[in-house]
């Protein structure tokens, strides 16, 4: 049966402020108290996810780190400074996601085997980044968008989990966040912006249509959607346009999330990876040339 099909339940915590605006600035404390309300609504539905948990945010809050570990998910990482990859070169990604790793593990005591990048920034150009990713320890990636938009993604990377193989010759098992397959496009059911806009319908009838080809769905959220009345909260004065686009649809989002895991039977990206066979490989080829 389809609905008894396993699905990734992803978090990236960060803060708002400073993953969004400018990765210059302080963080504020609010994801504290917004990532121990995703923390309460996976307990009420006995449900663990993966938090991709950005060095930064782990720093800043060493206690959450352990609350999230405590509470039984799963802890990746995030990087540590939230740059988008396409602006690094092979060197500085290569520092700032061994810094995280190192941070996470030292906190946790566990590995840190998986990585989502900052804004999905791992695409055609950059597929470098994959090596690297495979060079520092890590097994799994969640970073390549399977569709176009504004600032990434892969067009026509594949929509379900498999081993990607990097410009230089290896394989990383890649999980793509979930698309929906409809009128002859992509619509990104799994998070952000567009999944706080459609309808619950819609992305359930998403979610149903991955589990019906016997995929996993890989959806991924933050802390900051818990949180509706940030921006008249924060000492810095949000644009108007900005709070349009990222307020949206943030009152509706936990009654999202809670109908999606009533739904759908969610765990956490490691599980899901177990639940898989063997994966299909994908050959991205080339991949562009490191940034200058
Ligand atoms: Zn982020």
């Amino acid at each position: 049966m389809s609905a008894a099909a396993l699905n990734a339940i992803s978090v990236d915590v960060e803060d708002w402020l400073q993953s969004t605006i400018d990765p210059e600035l302080p963080l504020t404390d609010r994801f504290h108290h917004s990532t121990r309300l995703v923390l309460e609504a996976f307990a009420k539905r006995g449900v663990k996810s993966t938090c991709f948990i950005l060095g930064l945010a782990a720093e800043k809050a060493p206690g959450l780190v352990r609350e999230i570990r405590a509470a039984g998910h799963e802890i990746q990482s995030h990087g540590y400074g939230h740059r988008l990859v396409y602006t690094q070169t092979p060197e500085q990604f290569r520092q700032d996601i061994d810094r995280a790793r190192k941070l996470l593990e030292d906190l946790t005591g566990a590995r840190i085997t998986g990585y989502r990048a900052p804004a999905f920034s791992i695409t055609r150009q950059n597929l470098w980044a994959l090596d690297v990713l495979l060079e520092t320890g890590h097994e799994y990636d969640s970073s390549i968008f399977p569709l176009r938009t504004r600032r990434y993604g892969i067009p026509d990377a594949p929509r379900h989990p498999h081993r990607a193989r990097t410009p230089a010759g290896n394989l990383i098992t890649e999980l793509p966040v979930a698309c929906y397959n409809v009128w002859g496009r992509r619509l990104p059911i799994g998070g952000g912006g567009y999944f706080r806009l459609f309808p619950y319908g819609l992305i359930r009838r998403g979610v149903r249509q991955i589990n019906t080809e016997s995929q996993p769905a890989t959806i991924y959220m933050h802390p900051y959607e818990y949180d509706p009345i940030e921006f008249d909260q924060l000492d810095y004065p949000v644009p108007w346009k900005m709070r349009l686009h990222q307020g949206l649809g943030r009152r509706g989002f936990p009654g999202k999330i809670d109908r999606l895991l009533l739904d759908f039977r969610f765990g956490t990206m490691g599980e899901v990876i177990g639940s898989l066979g063997e994966l299909p490989v994908y050959d991205y080829g080339a991949g562009g040339q490191p940034a200058a």
